[in-house]
Formats: C-alpha cells, sequence, structure tokens
C-alpha cells in the first residue's frame, strides 16, 4: 500500500506548469500536456510502467456509434496498479465528431451579452485517423492523470471557456424566462426593443423605456438626496 501511494504522491508533486500547452481554437482555450514528456516523466521514474490502447473489430483503435460518435479507450499500469481511460473524439468546441458531418444550433448573442432570439448554424466535421490518433495521446496523457501526473490542469478541461459562459448565459436566460415577445414601457406603455427592455429590466429591476429610465434615475437621485 505505501507503494502505491507512492506511486500518486511521486506524479502528483511534478511541476507541470511549464509543460502544459494551451491550444486556442476560437475563444476556446485548452490545456494539454504533451503526450511525449508526460511518458518521459513516467518512465523515467518507473521504467516498468506499461500502456495499452484498447483495439477493437479490425483491429481499429476505437468503437463508433452513429448516435454518439467515436469512443477510444486506454489503461496505464505503473507498480502493479492499473487505470483505465477513455475521451470522445471531440471537435474544437468539444463536439462528438461522427463519420459525417453535422450541423447544430448555437444561440446568438448581442454585444452586451443577450440572447437575439436567433440561432447560428455550427457544423462538426468528420472524424478522421488525425483525429482519432491525436485523442488516442490525449486520452493517455488523460490516463497518467489518474496517477497523478498533471492532475490538476484536468480539472476544468471538459470545459471550454465559451462553454462555461453560455453555462452563464443559460442561467441569465432562465432568469428572464418570462420575456414576452413584445416590449412595453411598464409606465407610458410605450414598445421598446429587447435591448432597452433586458438594460433596463438589469439596471431597474422593471421595463422602462429611455424617458422613463431618466425619470426613474432622478426619482433615485433625489430619494437618495
Ligand atoms: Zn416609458
Amino acid at each position: 500500500m505505501e507503494n502505491k501511494l507512492a506511486v500518486f504522491e511521486v506524479l502528483n508533486s511534478i511541476n507541470v506548469n511549464d509543460k502544459k500547452e494551451t491550444k486556442k481554437s476560437g475563444k476556446n482555450e485548452l490545456a494539454y500536456l504533451s503526450w511525449a514528456w508526460a511518458w518521459a516523466e513516467v518512465k523515467k521514474r518507473y521504467p516498468e510502467a506499461q500502456y495499452v490502447i484498447y483495439k477493437f473489430e479490425n483491429n481499429l483503435p476505437y468503437v463508433y456509434d452513429e448516435l454518439t460518435g467515436y469512443m477510444v479507450f486506454t489503461s496505464v499500469t505503473i507498480e502493479g496498479i492499473t487505470h483505465e481511460m477513455w475521451l470522445p473524439v471531440m471537435d474544437s468546441n468539444n463536439k462528438a465528431m461522427k463519420s459525417k458531418p453535422y450541423c447544430y444550433k448555437v444561440k446568438e448573442y448581442s454585444t452586451e451579452g443577450y440572447f437575439t432570439g436567433n440561432y447560428i448554424d455550427k457544423t462538426v466535421e468528420c472524424a478522421s485517423m488525425f483525429d482519432i490518433n491525436k485523442t488516442i495521446m490525449r486520452c493517455l496523457t488523460k490516463n497518467l492523470g489518474m496517477f497523478g501526473l498533471g492532475l490538476y490542469i484536468y480539472a476544468g478541461e471538459d470545459l471550454p471557456e465559451s462553454e462555461i459562459e453560455e453555462k452563464k448565459r443559460n442561467t441569465a436566460d432562465n432568469v428572464f424566462s418570462d420575456i414576452p415577445k413584445s416590449y412595453n414601457c411598464s409606465n407610458c406603455a410605450k414598445e421598446i426593443t429587447q435591448a432597452e427592455y433586458a438594460f433596463s429590466l438589469k439596471n431597474f429591476k422593471k421595463s422602462l423605456c429611455r424617458e422613463c429610465q431618466k425619470l426613474e434615475k432622478e426619482k433615485n437621485t433625489n430619494a437618495i438626496k
């Protein structure tokens, strides 16, 4: 048991910050460890360490499912402990790649960060052997993470920046889920734009046209005086 704990402690104590590669893809930034470096660090300390890339039908290193896409599987054994890892083949937006390109829609946001009501088409390209190979190497590196090596960089790895932002926005959408199709000032009933409505809701907690926003501001300032 002492020995088993030691593997994790040894590998977990290695600072990987210098070896962290970040890949920027659009708004996403993903952190990677180089497989060659990670494996070398392990082998230096545990020369008997071994890894397995699982092969399936026709000796192919992946499982493919029409609905969910490609998945690769690896295992690593160090000092008699084996951990398995699996990883779907994903594009830079963390969307599962399939044997054919496919489209999906994302919400369009205004520069102020409000959902415009429109959707943008995005395409996920089909996966190639290059993508599968890349995923296997990432899977192996992540597999080493199970032994402690660079584990901390995987903490938020499955969620790129843009998706974290999107989650926040969705929460904001939920707050405003009762937004009607057309917007009117609650004071003078004048029709207002969605941007004005959103701005007003955020700043005045109610729907106001620009004029009434000014009045409200004056009222608030006077109240403070
Ligand atoms: Zn008004």
